[in-house]
């Protein structure tokens, strides 16, 4: 099992998890007809929920193609758009490994740029400055389920001729100037339903683009490089059987057992996303005043997913970061960081040669953040308990 934050936990009975799903019994009676039916790998299943996020993001013209990971949808994508060696792709420093891994996949360059401290996603200004002759694309992350700035990135990209790839795996569902993301004018749209995301299948993502060329190249790629295309045309009749490989493709096709998950956990993403606002404006409502950088707010009108509630210290806080998280911890709650910045990180650091200078608004959130629990199992005294320890911490 991957334990990315599931770790944070306790089996106390009283501790307060970072994360945890909400599984109900129409989840766990869909997934036992899954089991029941002898159909469990990709089929009737995985056709639903396709079909069903297409229609949850409301607009017809998306191709939705589930995958077993965000990461696995992430590397389809930037495979359909063309990236290889010599390549370059802008992405943020903030977020995590995987979406950078991908690039390295394909043996193009990732090229890290610090965020805008006013929502903790990608500046648009360092977009800008890190574009090359070698420049193809770049992937705005929606960190903790706030819009990055879509409008500036893509009037940017759209002037220097680039692709954008979305990571949004914290963002289901988001808004950005009124529009889910998922339906804006990016090529490509990946999200997650890994463990502690918004909506969970255990492990799973979905792509999603209105571009019929890459549609067609990622659903080759995403089963082995299987295509029956060739066949069609030659015959209207194509045999059951029949098929032929075209690529070198991959195995990152998403399983029915985890689409019978993900089809009634889609039916739930709204008022999932309303208990998480809830808490999100107790938590606001409580730390006013104390020495913390305001959690960045959607603008009004839009909505942010909440995936993650970033706690940031100010640099006059009575005590550090560290100290924060351990003085919760023996409180009996679960917290986590998000993210310790790619800059930070030995493979990325010693590959570009990079200094934290460089990133100097990534650094400064990092130093001061803590991930607070915030999910819709947690009950009003399990919030109440967050705010009293932090309060009592911060005094
Ligand atoms: C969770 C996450 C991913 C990867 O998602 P998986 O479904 O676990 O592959 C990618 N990017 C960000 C920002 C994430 O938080």
């Amino acid at each position: 099992m991957n334990p990315r934050d599931l770790r944070m936990t306790d089996p106390s009975p009283s501790f307060i998890p970072f994360a945890l799903p909400d599984i109900g019994e129409a989840e766990i009676n869909e997934v036992v007809d899954t089991l029941r039916s002898g159909w469990v790998t990709t089929g009737p299943k995985v056709k639903s929920f396709e079909h069903d996020f297409a229609a949850f993001l409301g607009d017809s013209a998306l191709h939705c193609m589930a995958v077993n990971s965000a990461t696995a949808g992430l590397h389809l994508a930037l495979e359909a758009l063309g990236i290889g060696p010599g390549d370059e792709v802008i992405t943020t420093t903030h977020t995590f490994t995987a979406t950078a891994e991908v690039v390295r996949y394909l043996g193009a360059d990732v090229v890290l740029v610090d965020i805008d401290p006013a929502t903790m996603c990608i500046h648009i200004g360092a977009v800008e400055a890190a574009i090359t002759p070698r420049t193809k694309a770049v992937m705005p992350v929606h960190y903790g389920g706030l819009a990055a700035d879509m409008p500036a990135l893509l009037a940017l990209t759209k002037k220097h001729g680039l692709k954008v790839v979305e990571d949004a795996a914290h963002a289901l569902p988001t808004t950005c100037g009124g529009q889910l993301v998922g339906t804006l004018a990016s090529d490509v749209t990946v999200f997650s339903f890994y463990a502690n995301k918004t909506i969970t299948t255990g492990e799973g993502g979905m792509v999603v683009t209105r571009n019929v060329e890459l549609a067609k190249r990622i659903q080759v790629m995403r089963l082995h490089g299987m295509s029956r295309d060739a066949f069609d045309r030659f015959t209207a009749k194509v045999p059951s059987w029949y098929y032929e490989i075209v690529a070198p493709g991959f195995k990152y096709n998403l399983t029915d057992i985890a689409a019978a998950l993900g089809i009634h956990q889609l039916k739930r993403a709204t008022e999932f996303q309303r208990r998480r606002q809830q808490i999100a404006a107790i938590y606001d409502a409580a730390f006013d005043g104390l020495p913390l950088v305001p959690t960045p707010q959607a603008r009004p009108g839009d909505v942010h997913a909440w995936h993650l509630y970033p706690l940031r210290l100010r640099a006059d806080a009575p005590l550090s970061r560290d100290a924060l998280i351990e003085r919760l911890f023996a409180a009996g709650i679960g917290c986590s960081v998000h993210y310790i910045p790619l800059h930070l990180q030995p493979y990325w650091r010693k590959l570009y040669e990079l200094d934290a200078a460089r990133f100097p608004h990534s650094q400064a959130a990092y130093e001061g953040l803590v991930s607070l629990p915030i999910y819709p199992r947690m009950s009003n005294a399990d919030v109440a308990r967050v705010v009293g320890a932090v309060k009592e911490a911060l005094r």
